[in-house]
């Protein structure tokens, strides 16, 4: 590659900034939370650097009103200008300014249409009394809530000041209060210099628990109990995380507990996780989950992706040191579950984007399309499964080494996938050709599908679920299986292992023994309204529709939307449902939704 392909290769298609020419350093942060008008207005002050003394420092918006903008202690305004509007990636923001400048401060206000931003009706929280905020930024969303430069490659501190309705409280993914005030004004401030989607703020009728010395939960008064009974092992996840990668570098590590609409599993915010109330389980079955967040606290917050072309240094990173978590804390059965789990994903995810497909790449090509199209679950789990495949290459005490020192070299920096190639190849590969053959980088990185050298996961413990789901399919009534002990992951394994098509009365003897209609785990209900849907069992109807209404979660309504318009009847109800539903539903989500159902 030449010198000038190389700054193309780090340039992010996504952002309109120029942070080589001016780059901001520093963000204070004054907004003020307007619920009835569904606002933020107030103040974005930069500390930036103007590395070639330029004219010109260019920030990205999105729906963005900009009142004015000033210079340093200047009262007189600057001029700026907004660039085309593109749909997916909002304005360029034009400031200009002085060779010498060092602040720019920008009077703005958000509209009620901002995608990041969700206003929660008191009727959809869990208490039903107070309304309640909360923001996703990843991928790019942080420019519909704050003038900003929008792109992973470039790291921010930040300070805030954010008034919210006296009865409730403000938390950021920053240094946080842990009881209300008087005054409805909350500080905040981080330290560490993160990336912008990394910006997360919620307001709600919140309560903090502590769960240990640096952990903790906030939640609202209804969900607070259910959450410190299933999060309360997040410690222990946190000491087996530093026992494997090294100190963890952010303080504290909390988690928000959100309403239901929360469009993701978990959101990896520093310090504070924003996470989907569909993992309380009651059985702490379902914290693989937080154990996937905290491990972005390394993976991602550490050392973060510089485009989202590079997501699986992200994602896949991510997913193994997960899995290195659980089997640390529940062994090695325990991880084999979720490995198997993660690999049937992949060969869904290959088979649903055809194995040709150039999104099955690890490094992607998102040049004029929105990120979150591009983003599945490739990233995260071809991405693990070439992890997999390195460590079995060199042995796991050589890839631990080489994974501690990836972090350590790298924190507080981002990466792309050349420079983890070459520090593979530094590190690891050390000029063997043989073992460079056996990575095979080109294969997993650049080309489509999964390569054949791949290693495909096994469990013991799902073989015996495997030998219980034939007895059914041949005939035994399932009251008479042994299903003792299951888990979470042993049921979801049955589920998915279920013939497409069963009779009624097939269905019936299933939901009888083991009520999957009503169960309380949400992974269970996702999978098994899958094969109602197939089956035409109308029994199950009134749960889904109470689960497509309530929760937001976008992994759970795109499978099963999906299955309900494979069929003209199956449609008609799901656009039935989906008016009812989508008021309750966020941007992220219904971006996917409205363009499935139209
Ligand atoms: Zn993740």
């Amino acid at each position: 590659m030449t010198v000038n392909n190389l700054a193309q290769a780090s340039q992010d298609v996504h952002s309109y900034s120029k942070p080589k020419e001016a780059v901001a350093k520093h963000l204070d942060l004054d907004i003020t939370v307007d619920f009835e008008k569904k606002i933020l207005s107030g103040t974005a002050t930069y500390q930036i650097k103007n590395l070639t003394k330029t004219n010109q420092i260019i920030f990205d918006t999105r729906g963005l009103k900009i009142e004015k903008v000033l210079l340093d202690e200047d009262t007189k305004e600057t001029t700026f200008k907004l660039g085309n509007d593109d749909k997916v990636l909002g304005q360029p923001m034009f400031v200009d300014i002085k060779p010498e400048t060092k602040t720019v401060t920008i009077h703005y206000s958000t509209t009620p249409e901002a995608a990041a931003l969700q206003w929660l009706s008191p009727q959809q929280t869990a208490g039903k009394k107070h309304p309640f905020l909360f923001t996703q930024s990843q991928a790019i969303l942080a420019r519909t809530w704050i003038p900003i430069q929008d792109s992973p490659g470039i790291r921010i501190t930040y300070s805030a000041s954010v008034k919210v309705p006296k009865e409730l409280m403000a938390v950021m993914s920053a240094e946080n209060p842990k009881e209300k005030n008087e005054t409805g004004e909350y500080k905040f401030l981080m330290q560490k210099a993160i990336p912008s989607y990394l910006m997360a703020l919620s307001v709600g009728d919140l309560v903090f628990r502590p769960i240990g010395e640096q952990t903790g939960i906030y939640a609202e008064p209804a969900t607070i109990e259910a959450a410190a009974y299933e999060f309360a092992e997040m410690d222990k996840m946190l000491v087996a995380a530093e026992k494997l990668y090294g100190k963890y570098r952010w303080n504290r590590y909390d988690l928000l507990v959100l309403p239901p609409s929360f469009p993701f599993g978990g959101m990896e915010n520093p310090r504070l996780t924003f996470v989907t109330p569909t993992v309380l389980a009651k059985d702490r079955s379902l914290t693989s989950l937080i154990a996937h967040e905290l491990a972005h606290s390394w993976s991602g917050n550490l050392v973060t992706n510089a485009t989202w072309e590079d997501f699986w240094l992200n994602e896949g990173f991510t997913v193994y040191f997960e899995r290195r978590i659980m089997e640390e804390l529940y062994g090695k059965d325990y991880a084999d579950m979720l490995e198997v789990l993660g690999y049937q994903d992949l060969q869904h995810t290959l088979d649903d984007l055809g194995r040709n497909s150039e999104d099955t790449r690890l490094k992607l090509e998102l040049d004029g399309r929105d990120p979150d199209e591009g983003l599945t679950d490739i990233a995260y789990e071809k991405g693990n499964a070439y992890l997999v495949h390195i460590e079995r290459a060199v042995g796991r005490d050589k890839f631990d080494a080489f994974l501690n020192k990836y972090f350590q070299t790298f924190a507080f920096g981002t990466t792309t996938t050349d420079r983890f190639l070459d520090f593979l190849n530094s590190e690891l590969i050390k000029g063997d050709e043989k073992l460079a053959e056996q990575i095979n980088a080109d294969a997993w990185i650049y080309s489509a599908g999964l390569p054949e050298e791949h290693y495909t996961p096994a469990s013991s413990l799902f073989a015996k679920v495997e030998e219980t789901s034939q007895a059914w399919q041949q005939g035994t009534p399932a009251a008479q299986l042994n299903t003792k002990d299951w888990s979470s992951h042993e049921w979801l394994h049955f589920i998915r292992l279920l013939p497409e098509q069963m009779s009624q009365q097939k269905m019936a003897d299933l939901d009888k023994a083991f009520n999957f209609t009503n169960s309380g785990n949400s992974e269970i209900l996702a999978a098994w309204f899958l094969h109602a849907i197939r089956n035409n069992y109308i029994t199950a109807d009134q749960a889904m529709e109470i689960f497509l209404t309530s929760v937001g979660r976008r992994k759970f309504l795109v499978p099963i939307y999906k299955a309900l318009i494979a069929t003209p009847e199956g449609k008609k109800k799901a656009l039935a449902i989906y008016a009812k539903a989508r008021p309750n539903y966020h941007a992220v989500s219904t971006v996917t939704l409205d363009e499935m159902l139209k």
